[in-house]
């Protein structure tokens, strides 16, 4: 694909004045720029798209060359354009800052969102059943309170940069264009800290110990993150500061076992009370109440009895889940004399039984 003119991109017309070309870049640097639209492709390419177009239009050589020539007279006098948003940042700083309010030559000065942080937090199953409070201690920069950031040792002066004299960049002539570029003396900002803060070491941030207390809801599980806003890294020149995500881990627990906001447990019952029918008492999380659950009689082994919104809560707080309760049906391994004398005499009817159903059977074979 071709390239697209200039005063297309900046949607000006061919006549217009250095105003109207400067007012047209600003609106759309400040549409695309790099750091209101983090990762979106289109907008970089419009951005590096308006930018040259800039870059040439505002130049009154390049725009004679290219009005009369077009892209290929400003390729023939050795125009590169931008080779990325580094090149862009510094070529534009004065404009940008007039733009933004800040400075933007080069990454080091540009306004930026401080670090999100991350802490796993460990919880048993009672604790997301009730929601609790939990202290957490952590490290994480802060800004220097004797230097307030800046890195210089209070009441000292940064330097204006000796090399570019403040500009942030260096300009060089070749044939009859100028080149300009980052100055390498103080990375674009214009300024060099002689007297750096004794308490940062001219870092402007120092290292503390931070410790807050976490509210954490009912019904967190696993893998739930909970963001506690500005408690990150500090921005960098005057960007906000990032979060702190506390990311949940619910340890196993000794008897429930979870499934999204069901419970399941396992309960032991004898034969008898299966066969019977009879009641059974579950303990509650956090050692609340025991719920009572009847056995209806024939109940076989793994079956699965059913407490309706007797589960966790839900991180909404609108509803519950489920418990499930599977039944294990234990033999005795000893028996007392009496049972012995029962369990035969059981023994007896059911072996008759089974001989008659066996007597009929055999019946329609002989017949
Ligand atoms: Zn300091
Ligand atoms: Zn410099």
């Amino acid at each position: 694909m071709g390239k697209r003119d200039y005063y297309e991109i900046l949607g000006v017309s061919r006549n217009a004045d250095d105003d109207e070309i400067k007012r047209a870049y600003r609106r759309l640097a400040l549409k695309y720029h790099p750091d209101r639209n983090p990762g979106d492709k289109e907008a970089e390419e419009r951005f590096k798209e308006a930018s040259e177009a800039y870059e040439v239009l505002r130049d009154p050589e390049k725009r004679r060359i290219y009005d009369q020539y077009g892209h290929a007279g400003l390729e023939g006098s050795g125009f590169r354009g931008f080779s990325g948003f580094e090149d862009i940042f510094s070529t534009f700083s004065d404009i940008f800052e007039e733009f933004f309010g800040f400075r933007t030559s080069g990454s080091r000065t540009r306004a930026r969102e401080g670090t999100s942080l991350r802490y796993d937090l460990e919880i048993s199953l009672e604790d997301a059943y009730f929601g609790c409070e939990k202290e957490i201690t952590f490290h994480r920069w802060n800004q220097c309170s004797t230097c307030r950031g800046s890195g210089i040792e209070p009441g000292k002066e940064p330097q204006i940069c000796p090399t570019c004299r403040g500009r942030g960049q260096i300009v060089r002539s070749q044939g009859f264009f100028q080149i300009s570029t980052t100055c390498p003396a103080c990375h674009g900002q214009g300024q060099v800290i002689k007297d750096p803060c004794p308490e940062c070491d001219g870092e402007g941030r120092v290292k503390v110990m931070r410790r807050i207390t976490v509210k954490i809801p009912p019904g967190v599980d696993t893998g739930s993150q909970l963001r506690l806003r500005g408690e990150g890294e500090p921005g960098e020149y005057g960007g906000p500061p990032g979060d702190l995500y506390v990311v949940i881990r619910v340890k196993e627990h000794h008897f429930f076992a979870r499934e999204g906001n069901h419970l399941l447990c396992e309960v032991p019952i004898s034969f008898v009370q299966a066969a019977l029918g009879g009641t059974i008492s579950i303990p509650m999380i956090g050692g609340g109440e025991e719920i009572e659950l009847s056995i209806p009689p024939g109940t076989q082994p793994g079956e699965v009895l059913t407490a309706p919104g007797c589960g966790m809560p839900s991180l909404n707080g609108r509803d519950r889940g489920d418990l499930y309760v599977k039944l294990n049906v234990v033999i005795p391994k000893k028996l007392t004399k009496r049972q012995r004398e029962l369990l035969e005499e059981l023994a007896k009817i059911e072996s008759s039984k089974v001989k008659k159903k066996h007597d009929k059977f055999w019946h329609k074979f002989t017949r």
